[in-house]
């Protein structure tokens, strides 16, 4: 039977990583804007979701749909917990699902690191403690995957450091603070003056940017406030931040409770009372949702917007000179930041591996044993099984190809024939594989041996089996692991040696 899923010849010349040109090549996905799983990855990716699953004693499929971190918080998931969950009797209880994700900035030279298309598997544990499962520690001692941890607010990711990932994390220096990039918080090092000083306007010519009104009036741009404007539903939202800041539109949805900002055209800022270049939340004339950070809120005396061209105002405060809807930390944090403990923060790259959610919430209750309502913890581990496989890959290749661990291999190994009489014989070798329990694949292609052994190699099979017309006529087999050195036995021998 053909195994479709040929092996390349040539590297794919667009992949820039050795590791993700080896999968490519090896036949187990077909990488371009879209991603095909052959019949190799697609047993990969069987195997190690088996694993997970086993791992979670997780047996019952409960297909969600969507990705579970988009129904996490809605009613809609609430509601299925309350109603299967209510009572000791159901739980712990463990139910998980597999679903497609998109990424709209993919990058197919980083291979399966960077894909369109992603398949996560979801699992989701319903019980009444939290149970701790030291993923960590099982990708490392399973597939070789060094990894790191990064916290926030009860989620957890699971990532590895790796230089071409697409992902950003902030380190501290000095405890042990780690943090993806688009989630951190650091010290602002805010600074409020005892006197609150009256307002003032001041002409400010050809001042159009921050810089330039802090350079004309000559305060550092941390005495600004600067305007960002996005909408939601056609709503505008007038966000404010310190003028040495940026906005983090990751932080700046989780505050409004959209998946979705769109920037503002400036018609739809001048609409309510703002001037482009020129705004602040300063005596606007209309209705928006105006959402300020923190460093905004702490501050005093800070340089605004006069909503007036070529105007600036001197000791706006908040509160006194404007009100707003939301306050909240809504500022990026940059390489070089402080920590909240006074240390300086370091920006790596990785690759993100699970995604850890605990949700603790007073609406899942059961029942118990003596008839109480008690608090459920469920707790979801979304895995991103093409990223897994990318990094098994990384650290488990060489430069003949990829050395699958044997756990998860598709296929403990391969048979090689070389025989050119007495062909059926190889029947005898294959009844000794069955009855040890191993599943192999037969290579009895009529194929330049070097080619069968290469294309072996670069596919990974744990066990290379060689039979050949003379290795037979002495009743011998080859047998080689892969990374090893090859031997010849008896292939009465060989039993053994498959145990
Ligand atoms: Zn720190």
């Amino acid at each position: 039977m053909h195994l479709i899923g040929k092996v390349l010849k040539e590297p794919k010349k667009d992949i820039i990583i050795a590791s993700q040109n080896i999968l490519i090549r090896a036949g187990y996905f077909v990488l371009d804007d879209k991603l095909i799983s052959l019949p190799l990855g697609n047993m990969l990716i069987k195997n190690i979701m088996e694993k997970f699953l086993q791992l979670f004693n997780s047996t019952q499929e409960v297909d969600m749909g969507i990705s579970v971190k988009k129904i996490l918080n809605s009613k809609f998931f609430s509601e299925f917990i309350k109603a299967e969950f209510n009572s000791h009797k159901s739980i712990p209880n463990s139910f998980y699902y597999n679903n497609n994700e998109t990424n709209d900035s993919y990058n197919t030279s980083k291979g399966l690191i960077s894909s369109r298309y992603e398949k996560m598997l979801h699992i989701i544990n319903i019980s009444d403690t939290f149970q701790q499962i030291e993923l960590s520690d099982y990708l490392l001692s399973n597939y070789n995957i060094k990894t790191m941890k990064a916290l926030h607010n009860g989620s957890e990711q699971i990532y590895t450091p790796f230089v071409l990932g697409d992902d950003k994390y902030l380190l501290c220096n000095d405890c042990d603070y780690n943090s993806r990039k688009d989630l951190a918080i650091f010290d602002k090092n805010i600074r409020r003056e005892h006197d609150i000083r009256e307002i003032e306007r001041v002409h400010t010519p050809a001042c159009k940017t921050i810089e330039e009104v802090a350079n004309y009036l000559n305060v550092p741009t941390s005495r600004t406030a600067k305007a960002v404007f996005y909408t939601v539903d056609n709503k505008l939202v007038f966000a404010v931040i310190r003028g040495d800041l940026d906005i983090n539109e990751m932080l700046l949805m989780q505050v409004l409770g959209v998946d979705k900002l769109e920037t503002a055209t400036e018609e739809q800022i001048i609409k309510v009372g703002a001037v482009p270049g020129y705004a602040s939340p300063v005596n606007i004339s209309e209705k928006c949702i105006i959402i300020i950070d923190d460093s905004i809120a702490q501050s005093s005396n800070l340089v605004a917007g006069a909503n007036e061209l070529e105007y600036h105002l001197k000791n706006v405060n908040f509160d006194r000179d404007f009100n707003c809807d939301y306050i909240a930390n809504i500022a990026v944090a940059r390489e070089g930041d402080r920590c909240v403990c006074g240390g300086e923060l370091k920006e790596i790259t990785g690759v993100p591996l699970v995604d850890i959610d605990i949700i603790e919430n007073d609406k899942h209750r059961y029942i118990n044993t003596m008839g109480k309502p008690r608090q459920l913890i469920v707790s979801v581990n979304s895995f991103h099984l093409h990223k897994i496989i990318a990094m098994i890959a990384e650290n488990n290749h060489d430069e003949h190809g990829l050395i699958i661990p044997e756990s998860i291999a598709p296929f403990d190994g391969i048979l090689i024939s070389l025989l050119k009489t007495d062909k059926d014989r190889i029947d005898e070798i294959n009844q000794i594989i069955d009855k040890s329990g191993k599943k192999f694949i037969v290579d009895d292609r009529k194929l330049k041996p070097g080619i069968k052994f290469i294309e072996a190699d670069i596919r990974g099979y744990p066990i290379r089996l060689i039979i050949s017309d003379k290795l037979l006529s002495n009743n011998e087999i080859e047998i080689k692991y892969r990374g090893a050195e090859r031997s010849v036995i008896k292939i009465s021998e060989l039993k053994r040696f498959l145990k």
